[in-house]
């Protein structure tokens, strides 16, 4: 074997859902927001001035950090912005975790932390939620190099209460906490208020759900400045600008039109709680989501065949094929037309496998 082939870094890569894009196709298994961004995107990008990107943007993505800051009360230093939340957990990874013992989280999560553990060399250890997919605070007493968790949670859609949270940092004054909101805005509250007394707590959200702007790549992270600083360093070490003129441009209009944004989560809140009634009518269980999904089960149906039916209907929901979650699907909650398309072809796959 050639020298260079066994020197190439060997990694298992996080496997994102499919993207398909086809004109008439329902598609609810990547937790993108059906609705479009608020109108002043569309605005701004069409007024780009393309002249100024013969120049760098601003490094630290201002003045959309500014305005993140402003419209979550916190000082500008406490902001970090990103491609996407996902940049901004590898570089929290990469920053913050980097200590002999392992770091915790979930072992039903999302799927990326341990991707980032291995490719960073981080040790982790995993943290079972107990039957109703509940986190068990207790086991997050022992020491650890750190912790990481979604709230909700990713795929199960469980919302963890600030006391849980709380508590959690309460046992863990020695490690950096970070709490991945990137589905808080469809009803749960966000741990923002606890930073106020918890200099380790990481809070990291995204455009990409709430704002509707999964393409734009738009994420970032509130924390004590001490944090922000030590993620801009490492960031600087490995690309200074990350955040283009476009996605800072587009970022800015989304945030400065709350009213759209309130009224887009409630939209989607609002078919949630509809889709629990109807789907818990046709004898689905799942737990209670306070995300833009629900992630259920049933236990008269091979949830396997039923994912297939729907792609042969041009329906994509998401499904994995790891033993704990193998019989449950994570339906991301679309427009209440799509979700009746969906409903329809669940009640025809019921009719042809009675
Ligand atoms: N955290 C969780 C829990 C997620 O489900 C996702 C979406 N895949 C992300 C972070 C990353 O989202 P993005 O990079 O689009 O901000």
């Amino acid at each position: 074997m050639n020298e260079w082939i066994k020197n190439i870094r060997k990694v298992v890569p996080y496997t994102a859902g499919e993207q398909p894009n086809r004109p008439n196709m329902i598609k609810l298994n990547t937790n993108e927001c059906p609705y479009s961004p608020a109108p002043g995107v569309e605005k701004v990008i069409k007024e780009m001035d393309v002249e100024k990107f013969r120049l760098y943007p601003n490094m630290e993505g201002r003045p959309l950090i500014d305005k993140i800051a402003r419209y979550y009360g916190v000082d500008t230093d406490m902001v970090f912005a990103g491609v996407g939340s996902d940049d901004v957990i590898a570089n929290a990874f990469l920053t913050f975790f980097n200590s002999d013992k392992p770091i915790f989280f979930p072992d039903i999560t999302y799927s990326f932390y341990p991707v980032w553990a291995d490719l960073y060399g981080v040790k982790y250890e995993t943290k079972k939620l107990d039957k109703d997919f509940r986190m068990v605070k207790e086991d997050y007493y022992e020491p650890n190099g750190g912790i990481i968790f979604p709230n909700p949670n990713a795929p199960t859609s469980v919302y963890e209460s600030l006391e849980t949270i709380r508590d959690i940092l309460e046992h863990n004054k020695d490690s950096i906490v970070i709490v991945d909101e990137a589905y808080i805005d469809f009803g749960g509250e966000s741990a923002l208020p606890l930073l106020a007394e918890y200099e380790n707590l990481l809070i990291v959200q995204t455009f990409s759900k709430s704002r509707s702007m999964a393409g734009m790549r738009i994420g970032f992270a509130i924390g004590n400045e001490v944090l922000i600083k030590a993620m801009n360093d490492v960031k600087y070490s490995i690309n200074s600008y990350t955040l283009n003129m476009t996605s800072i441009a587009a970022g800015c209009a989304a945030v400065e039109d709350k009213e759209y944004f309130e009224t887009t989560c409630q939209k989607i809140i609002d078919t949630r709680e509809k889709s629990k009634k109807i789907m818990s009518d046709m004898g689905f269980e799942f737990p209670d989501s306070k995300a833009n999904f629900i992630f259920a089960t049933h236990k008269d149906y091979d949830i396997t065949k039923l994912y297939q039916f729907l792609r042969t209907k041009d329906i994509y929901v998401r499904h994995w094929d790891s033993p704990k979650i193998k019989d449950y699907l994570r339906i991301t909650i679309g427009t209440d037309a799509q979700m009746e398309v969906l409903f329809e072809a669940i009640k025809e796959f019921m009719k042809i496998s009675k």
